[in-house]
């Protein structure tokens, strides 16, 4: 069934819209191919333009930079989810485009996105699209049409595009409360959720091809904190081996339905019943696929690499049981909690961590620390599951990081 592709062999540009983290590690996952990389992103400091053989740093829509863009390169991709869909539709025009901007568009927006995973069959969290004051006024009122408002709350509301880290957020617990939050947020398109009991958090990364060929990493387990991945860990048995295989058959799903090309990373809730719910899903790599640099034999950017250059998809193969730590902006400031500028940076001490066995730094070039900002991973690999999470244990103490 699939047809033959011609690819694009190393000695290639390829480009990518979005200049953060992901862009950088995609990049060196490329570069290490042989290809050539081009970035497009406002910034002139971005992480990817810092690494890249071309930089154009224009707004994501500007005509001028778009088509320099299609110039230096033979293919693009996106890093950044909130990369405007027409930017992505725009390029279409001159050179292939993965994922394409319609499916892009699709996971840029929480209505959409459900919409999608309900028609794909995999189940969601209870929820209602808030978009107008008519339809609040609807749910508020307990309307024929609308879900019940009891099944919904205490709930979150999520303004429908942009958020990320749990940004555009509020927990809201009563009807008063949904009013005054959904004021709060702007009255922006927001979709309402039921707070679920979670038991834990899993996801999923599967790469497709444009001839439909398809691989997955195996499911990482996740622990967030205040909205933020805080840790992964990955190994065999760490989710029982039925969820496992439901979560990659739904996240197969998401993909297929999608006619998706590229890396997709898809997240889901474990209830406190074993029931298995789609959260939402990243139309690129994801910060809970970092461990795959150095614990699997493909990553989840040589994955996006080959995707976007029509090269084969192989079956990554997890070759170590691994646990992946966020480091924070926190860890370098003197005194994140405290009410003073953050003005004071230290860097964490590395020559501690890094003398520890099987641990991989990962830093992404960004050179203000923020409270919550994404500076870099740490990655820890060893023989076992226990050893891995005794080491990373001792990497978080050292740095900081509270233990899991
Ligand atoms: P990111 O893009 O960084 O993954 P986000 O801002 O898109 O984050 P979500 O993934 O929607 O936000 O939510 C962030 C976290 O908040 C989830 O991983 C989960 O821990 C918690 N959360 C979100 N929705 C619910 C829910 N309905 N019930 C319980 N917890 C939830
Ligand atoms: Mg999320």
């Amino acid at each position: 069934m699939s047809e033959a592709l011609k690819p694009l062999l190393p000695g290639a540009t390829l480009g990518v819209l979005g200049g953060g983290q992901l862009g950088r590690m995609w990049a060196h996952a490329a570069q290490r191919m042989g290809y050539n990389t081009a970035v497009l992103d406002p910034d002139a400091q971005s992480p990817a333009g810092l690494v890249s053989h071309h930089h154009i740093h224009t707004d994501y829509l500007d005509a001028a930079g778009l088509k320099q863009l299609a110039a230096v390169c033979q293919a693009v991709t996106t890093e950044f989810e909130n990369v405007p869909a027409d930017a992505l539709a725009q390029l279409t025009a001159t050179l292939p485009v993965s994922p394409a901007a319609s499916a892009v568009a699709v996971a840029q927006d929480r209505a959409r996105e459900k919409a999608h995973f309900v028609a794909c069959g995999v189940p969601v969290a209870p929820y209602a699209v808030i978009d107008t004051p008519e339809q609040l006024a609807a749910l508020l009122a307990g309307a024929p049409n609308a879900v019940a408002i009891d099944d919904l709350l205490p709930g979150i509301l999520k303004t429908s595009r942009m958020g990320y880290d749990g940004k555009g957020q509020l927990r809201v617990a009563t009807r008063d409360e949904l009013k005054a939050g959904w004021a709060k947020l702007g009255q922006v398109p927001c979709v309402l959720e039921k707070m679920l009991p979670l038991a834990s958090e899993c996801s999923v990364i599967v790469a497709r091809g444009r001839d439909g060929a398809m691989v997955n990493l195996p499911v990482q387990r996740n622990l967030h904190r205040d909205g933020i991945l805080a840790v992964t860990e990955v190994f065999a048995g760490n989710v029982s081996d039925a969820l496992a295989s439901q979560a990659i058959t739904a996240a197969k799903a998401v993909a297929q339905e999608l006619n998706y090309v590229g890396v997709l990373c898809v997240e889901f809730f474990v209830l406190a019943d074993g029931q298995l719910v789609v959260n939402e899903i990243a139309p690129r790599p994801h910060n809970s696929g970092h461990y795959s640099q150095d614990a699997c034999d493909v990553s989840q950017f040589e994955l996006q690499v080959r995707t976007m250059a029509d090269l084969p998809l192989t079956q990554p193969r997890l070759h170590s049981p691994a646990f992946m730590l966020n480091l924070l902006g926190d860890l370098w400031l003197v005194n994140p909690s405290g009410s003073e500028p953050h003005a004071l940076q230290t860097e964490p001490a590395w020559h501690k961590v890094l003398a520890l066995p099987g641990t991989h730094l990962h830093l992404y070039g960004k050179r203000e620390a923020r409270v919550g900002r994404k500076m870099g991973h740490l990655n820890v690999t060893a023989a076992t599951p226990d050893a891995a999470r005794a080491v990373a244990l001792q990497a978080a103490a050292i740095l900081g990081i509270a233990p899991f």
